[in-house]
């Protein structure tokens, strides 16, 4: 599989420390708020990404953090804890918004399909290890201590600005945010690895550690987490693309600083998601969430479909309109499935060509784009409805649309409509066996234009044909469903 490396900022085949096995680390949510559709986007291509892994034949372990403390407004290591902002905000503790948070971004993974990781550690689960490696990181001489923090010191490295060298200047911390620089910092690029003084407002969470009490960095904490449960190699490392700087540039520098080699070879970034007026943020008013959506009427799985079919290294411009035209196109894939008949002999050599499709979309560099064309091409194809089926769930473990399942939903609710038109359907049935093929044909019409003058209100000519029938030895009984008759 070719993916996209933005470390070395080309197209590199997917390669891992231990053949046939992923240690896969993805950045978690910081908890203080409900995730917005922007930062869901990043997590359903990584949850794609995740599955067609497996869907190959690797074995993966997912790791995830929850970010529960020392994560400050400006990413940089300055302005108010967002988990003391969003406490203040609802007037709870900050383990309760901690909480209540973590469990509403699961909902709404679980709502987009989005696979529970293997692991999930809150960072509040993890003090020993943070403390640990910042006392290695100041053992090896690239961390000290300054006006009671403990600091990265970035000049010690070769390397600092590793996924946008050019842009060195322009990334800057401090001078980005508008914020004003901490004048404890050696060096402008520094980062906090332990707080035990802030010139910010108290933290709620504190620990003891060999510095004082205070509280982790953001930074630390994935790099300690990744290396608790994935060891010193990772394979993967997955997050939003403003996850590139400062923080995942911060997690390389202690990462490799702490075990003294490369750490992690493959970055996956996925863009914004942008809206009309500029990307969208929990700051800038238009704030999207997975319950908005279904309140205006949009399953989860059409907005899952909506960002697999652009590629995660293109922002998305989302819009109600754009929205309105997948939920379309969503509903006429599940009616087409629909339509399909269960049962049969696969055609393994159509199975294998449209299946190639899909792979060959998917191994460039993930384009989900493409494997949902592959998608609809399997619908086109000339081959019977056992391939197509079994194409569709062989897809499907991979992208996760939901497609099998809502399917299902409409076959169903159509066989029992179809049920339902048959008991009301008018049946003439005859019920003496061995009659002449002409008579019956007579009698068969002589009852239909009773019925029919019936409907027209003509009673008496519905009596005249009735007279004429008995006439004939024909004896009549009605029911709801139709006419029985008997030949005396
Ligand atoms: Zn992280």
């Amino acid at each position: 599989m070719q993916l996209y490396n933005s470390l070395t900022h080309t197209r590199d085949e997917f390669v891992t420390h231990e053949p046939g096995k992923v240690g896969m680390y993805t950045c978690g949510p910081t908890v203080y708020h409900f995730a917005h559709i922007g930062n869901l986007r990043s997590y359903i291509m990584e949850d794609v990404l995740e599955k067609y892994l497996r869907y190959t034949g690797y074995e993966v372990k997912r790791v995830m953090n929850i970010t529960d403390v020392g994560h400050l407004s400006s990413d940089a290591d300055t302005g108010e804890d967002k988990m003391l902002k969003g406490a203040k905000r609802e007037k709870k503790t900050v383990m309760e918004i901690a909480k209540f948070y973590t469990d509403a971004f699961f909902a709404d993974c679980a709502k987009l399909h989005i696979k529970m990781p293997d692991v999930v550690e809150p960072a509040t689960n993890c003090i020993p290890e943070f403390i640990q490696m910042v006392e290695g990181l100041i053992e090896k001489g690239y961390a000290y201590l300054a006006e009671g923090n403990v600091y990265f010191d970035t000049s010690k490295l070769e390397e600092y600005y590793v996924f946008n060298k050019q842009e060195a200047e322009d990334l800057a911390v401090g001078v980005r945010d508008g914020v004003e620089e901490d004048t404890a910092k050696r060096n402008k690029t520094d980062f906090v690895l332990w707080f035990t003084k802030s010139k910010f407002e108290d933290q709620e969470l504190k620990w003891d550690s060999p510095w004082g009490v205070g509280y982790p960095g953001w930074h630390i904490e994935c790099s300690a987490i990744s290396l608790k449960h994935l060891g010193e190699y990772c394979d993967l490392h997955c997050g939003g693309i403003d996850n590139a700087f400062p923080h995942h540039t911060n997690e390389i520098a202690q990462s490799e600083a702490y075990i003294g080699h490369e750490w992690c070879r493959q970055w996956f970034h996925v863009l914004h998601l942008n809206t009309n007026t500029g990307k969208m943020s929990k700051s800038s008013g238009e704030f999207l969430t997975v319950s908005l959506l279904e309140e205006k009427g949009y399953s989860p799985l059409v907005y899952r479909l909506f960002c697999l079919q652009s590629h995660y290294r293109k922002s998305l411009v989302f819009s109600w309109e754009g929205m309105d035209g997948t939920k379309t196109a969503y509903n006429k894939l599940v009616a087409k499935i629909a339509t399909l008949k269960d049962g049969g002999e696969i055609d393994q050599a159509q199975f294998d060509a449209l299946k190639q499709r899909f792979t060959d979309a998917m191994d460039n560099d993930l384009n989900t784009a493409l494997a949902i064309t592959a998608l609809y091409d399997v619908l086109k194809a000339k081959t019977n409805d056992a391939t197509k089926l079994a194409l569709i769930r062989d897809f499907e473990t991979v992208l996760d649309l939901g497609l099998i399942e809502e399917a299902a939903k409409v076959a169903e609710l159509q066989a029992a409509a179809k049920a339902a038109a048959a008991v009301t359907e008018w049946v003439i049935t005859c019920e003496t066996p061995g009659l002449d093929e002409g008579f019956m044909k007579e009698v068969e019409e002589l009852i239909q234009a009773r019925a029919d003058a019936k409907k027209a209100k003509d009673f008496a000519k519905a009596d005249e044909i009735r007279d004429t029938l008995t006439g004939m030895g024909v004896t009549l009984k009605d029911s709801k469903g139709g006419v029985s008759w008997t030949k005396g």
